[in-house]
Order: C-alpha cells, then sequence, then structure tokens
C-alpha cells in the first residue's frame, strides 16, 4: 500500500490498472484502450442498465478510457446521487486532447421523476405527466440537459487544465449531450455558473411554457425538444459553450438496424 503511494507521486498513471472488456462502474482507478466509439456504446449500456453515474477520461491522443469515478457524489437538483470525480487534477497526465464523460442513468431518471410526481407543489409540465401519465419530457430534461452541477464540475476542471483541449460529454439513454466551453470567452468561474444557472432556467422556462394553456407539447416529440434545448442554451450562453445533442434514435433508428 505505502510503496503504491510512492509509487503514484512518480507516475501518477500507475494507479490505473490496465484491463480489458467493457466499461463498467467502478470506484477504483483503471484504465481500457478502445475507440471513442465503442465506449460510448459501452456507456450507452450503462446509462440504460446501471443505476450509478459513471464517469471517464478519453484521451484522444492515446485512445485509452480511464475511470474517473471516485464515489457518489453529493445529492444533485434532481434528487439523486451524482458522481465524484477528482477535480483538483492536472489532466495533462492523460494527453493534450481530452473528453470528460459521465452518464444520466435512466433507471435513476425514472425513480426521481416518480418521486417528485408524488409532490404536491408540481409544474405545468410535472402536472401534465402526472394527469396523463407520460413522464417522457421529463426523463428527456433530466437525461439530456447539462445540470447546473455538472457545469459547475466542467468549469472548475477547465480552470485547473488551461493547457489542453478539454471538452464534455453526457451519455444517457435518449442520447449524447456535447459541451465544449470556449476558453477565451471564460471570466471567472461565478460569471460562467451564473449565465449557465440562467440558460438551465430558459430551458426550464421553455418546457413549462409548452404546457401552460393551449401551447404545442413537445408530446412524444423529442427531436423539437432537443432543438429548443440547444438553441436555448446556445443563445443564452452567448459565445461561451457550444452545446450539441445527438439522439440515439437518429443513430440507431436507420432502416435495416
Ligand atoms: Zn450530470
Amino acid at each position: 500500500m505505502v510503496l503504491d503511494f510512492f509509487r503514484s507521486l512518480a507516475d501518477p498513471l500507475s494507479i490505473y490498472k490496465s484491463i480489458d472488456g467493457r466499461l463498467s462502474v467502478s470506484d477504483r482507478p483503471y484504465k481500457i484502450a478502445k475507440t471513442r466509439e465503442d465506449g460510448e456504446k459501452d456507456l450507452l449500456m450503462l446509462a440504460l442498465e446501471d443505476e450509478k453515474e459513471a464517469a471517464f477520461i478519453f484521451s484522444e491522443d492515446s485512445g485509452i478510457w480511464y475511470n474517473f469515478r471516485r464515489g457518489g457524489g453529493p445529492v444533485g437538483e434532481y434528487g439523486s446521487q451524482g458522481v465524484d470525480i477528482p477535480i483538483n487534477i492536472d489532466l495533462s497526465i492523460f494527453g493534450e486532447r481530452l473528453t470528460s464523460y459521465h452518464t444520466h442513468p435512466l433507471k435513476t431518471t425514472i425513480r426521481d421523476t416518480n418521486a417528485k410526481l408524488n409532490s404536491h407543489a408540481l409544474t405545468p409540465s410535472q402536472k401534465y405527466a402526472k394527469e396523463s401519465g407520460d413522464h417522457s419530457v421529463l426523463h428527456w430534461f433530466q437525461s439530456i440537459v447539462p445540470s447546473i452541477e455538472d457545469a459547475d464540475v466542467d468549469i472548475t476542471l477547465l480552470g485547473s487544465n488551461l493547457g489542453c483541449y478539454l471538452d464534455f460529454r453526457i451519455v444517457s439513454g435518449f442520447g449524447r449531450t456535447d459541451a465544449a466551453f470556449v476558453p477565451g470567452r471564460l471570466h471567472g468561474h461565478e460569471t460562467v455558473i451564473r449565465r449557465y444557472s440562467r440558460a438551465h432556467m430558459e430551458v426550464r422556462a421553455m418546457l413549462e411554457e409548452a404546457y401552460m394553456g393551449r401551447r404545442q407539447k413537445y408530446d412524444g416529440d423529442l427531436e423539437r425538444f432537443r432543438t429548443d434545448t440547444v438553441n436555448t442554451i446556445n443563445s443564452s450562453m452567448k459565445g461561451m459553450l457550444n452545446t450539441s445533442i445527438t439522439l440515439y434514435h437518429d443513430l440507431f433508428a436507420s432502416p435495416g438496424l
């Protein structure tokens, strides 16, 4: 144990044991060599089947996935536990072009939604979901929209790693949300977080407005929800952040699959 500790000081990568197989949820450091596409397929399986959030750093330079999960994080805005990752770390040990990944597990999203719908203070979209029995728009929101906690962690990681290229991807049961902050436009952690909190609130308002009165609801229309979400976030962030969302039903719904 002591020897391991001193080895890790000499080479911080030595704590990552090299293994084969699928990416899996674990609190221990390990690494797997596989392409970005294959790793993302593993993450989709985890998002669909595992109840815990997975977190990885993918190195574009070496094609290696590093397990970044170090336990469950604090309970977030939706009521479920997030993921704990090392945030004040020099990521250059992994390479120069990196992506920080985490999953939003579907089972957790469904459980959080059910718990929320049992409370008395419901927003228009929640009220509609409860009455119609169709919870999908609430599942989409929690799955594909980065939370304020997500943005906070991203900005912290970026702040201590200005020397490398780092972007962020969330894999959920519905799709992949990509977020790339524009380093030259990031003026102060608090400012960016405040701006993202407002962007997040604007997406929430966009959703709620669709369920007020006689407006067009998002019933079944994940495409439109995705487009409206991306446009709202990007315009609200005014050049500080580029977000895109790739829906899995675009990727997998092609003829023959
Ligand atoms: Zn998240």
